[in-house]
């Protein structure tokens, strides 16, 4: 375990802390409440051994503290033992009060610290399994099955928060439309099944030309999402008139070269997408607008025979 021990008494810090050692533990040293808040998130500990008489800021404040920053995360909450003068029922009464889970007298026999660490270890495992399983249900509630993008549900919380922030900072903001032609006949020719695995190349396809654009800089924090069915959009935060343009065209190509054969694809023969898209120097509209505009520009590259780009008004 990483145990964050918090005791201005350098002796007793020193022989605790070899203790700890000693049954194999790693230790942090913080000498006061006031320490021990400020190193809690970075030094992200199992275990929290805590003095309560401490200079700058004792061991009930630094406990209340530490419990209020975990309230902003539902799941956190590292187990603090109280170390005590002694174990009094009054002493474990206000360890408990104060947020505490435990108390330990200072004098406390070796075994008995040793068997209190194992049980506070597999408290450790086990809130390290949830928070895993955590994150892992928290990931999956935001991809789509079949794809791996982000769902819509996903992208919609996403684009608030980057749309917001777009005209708090008067930033460029753009969003593209993307549909896949004549995709019910590639179905009807091909299968559902073949029709999914198509949906999952197209969807590696958009993501490696987003993924470019982030890593050489072209854009930052552009994100894609399937939009539902044969449907996808990219949102594109701070987008530059070129980068708006160059990942439009970047799509189209990137998916040419896929040559996915569909035969009913008018003269094709290989599977192609429309785009529709909309960019704002600054993001004044509502952000529904700008999903609106790219829409009906999907709709005009439709009409236009698909296959293409529409990113400007007439
Ligand atoms: P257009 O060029 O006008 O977009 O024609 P389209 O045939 O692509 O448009 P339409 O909206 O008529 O058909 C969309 C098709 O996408 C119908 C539906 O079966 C298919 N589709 C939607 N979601 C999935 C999916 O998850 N898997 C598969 N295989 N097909 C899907
Ligand atoms: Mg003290
Ligand atoms: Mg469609
Ligand atoms: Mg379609």
């Amino acid at each position: 375990m990483k145990i964050l021990l918090v005791e201005d008494s350098r002796a007793l810090a020193a022989v605790i802390s070899a203790r700890l050692n000693s049954f194999g533990h790693d230790v942090v040293l913080a000498e006061n409440g006031k320490v021990a808040v400020e190193v809690f998130n970075e030094a992200a500990p199992d275990l929290i051994l805590m003095d309560i008489d401490m200079p700058v800021m004792n061991g009930f404040e630094a406990t209340s503290r530490i419990r209020a920053f975990e309230t902003s995360n539902k799941w956190a909450w590292t187990p603090i033992l109280f170390l005590t003068a002694s174990d009094t029922p009054d002493n474990l009464v206000t360890a408990i009060e104060a947020g505490a889970d435990d108390f330990l007298s200072k004098s406390v026999p070796e075994p008995v610290l040793h068997a209190k660490m194992k049980a506070m270890a597999r408290i450790a495992a086990l809130r390290h399994r949830l928070s895993m399983a955590n994150q892992k249900l928290y990931e999956q509630a935001s991809r789509d099955g079949l794809t791996g993008l982000f769902n819509r549900r996903h992208m919609d919380m996403q684009t608030d928060v980057v749309w917001e922030e777009a005209q708090r900072e008067h930033q460029p903001f753009a969003v593209l439309m993307l549909d896949i032609d004549n995709f019910k006949k590639f179905n009807d020719h091909y299968g559902h099944q073949a029709g999914d695995e198509c949906l999952r190349n197209i969807a590696d396809a958009l993501s490696n030309v987003v993924n470019a654009a982030n890593e050489q800089g072209t854009t930052q924090g552009a994100f894609v999402a399937r939009y539902g069915g044969e449907e996808f959009a990219v949102v594109i935060p701070r987008a530059s008139p070129e980068a708006y343009e160059s990942i439009a065209n970047s799509i189209i190509e990137n998916i040419h070269n896929l040559r996915i054969p569909h035969e009913r694809n008018a003269d094709w023969g290989i599977v192609t997408v429309s785009i529709g898209g909309e960019r704002l120097d600054l993001p004044g509209n509502k952000i529904a607008t700008i999903f609106r505009t790219a829409d009906t520009r999907l709709y005009q590259a439709k009409e236009k025979g698909r296959n293409r780009a529409e990113l400007r008004g007439n």
